[in-house]
């Protein structure tokens, strides 16, 4: 079946996906979950009509999400959650920060964070060798 002009139609509510930013597809892809290539095949969402994934979205700027059944964070591994809400977070502030920004689709995944601890540790290796008296 052709792809609809009107874009791409929410699987759970069949209102139009409009914005990136609502985008549940997009959101999943820069933190990693969905390779570029299932971009044009996998069925969309509204990042609300997800709200198992949505309520890790932590922000000001982004009307919480709760969800009450037994999949709601309230009931989840508090660790699990705090992972989740980084990493879930800081996509969807990359797909806002994306969006109308002209940088191509494959540049759009965020970037593995950087280790701190071991950049840290490298420098204190480098400083204690640059230091020893010869
Ligand atoms: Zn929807």
């Amino acid at each position: 079946m052709a792809k609809c002009d009107e874009g791409y139609i929410c699987e759970v509510c069949g209102e139009a996906v409009d914005e990136i930013v609502d985008s549940d597809l997009y959101l999943r892809f820069v933190i990693g979950l969905v390779p570029q290539s299932e971009l044009t095949k996998s069925p969309e969402r509204h990042i609300r009509c997800n709200p198992v994934q949505a309520q890790f979205i932590v922000h000001d700027d982004f009307e919480p999400v709760v969800v009450d059944g037994s999949f709601g964070k309230q009931f989840l591994d508090e660790e699990h959650v705090k992972q989740q809400q980084d990493l879930i977070t800081r996509g969807w502030l990359r797909i806002c920060e994306v969006t109308g920004s002209g940088i191509p689709v494959s540049e759009y995944p965020l970037k593995p964070k950087v280790d701190m601890s071991k950049l840290i540790a490298e420098r204190q290796n480098f400083n204690s060798q640059t230091n020893n008296p010869e």
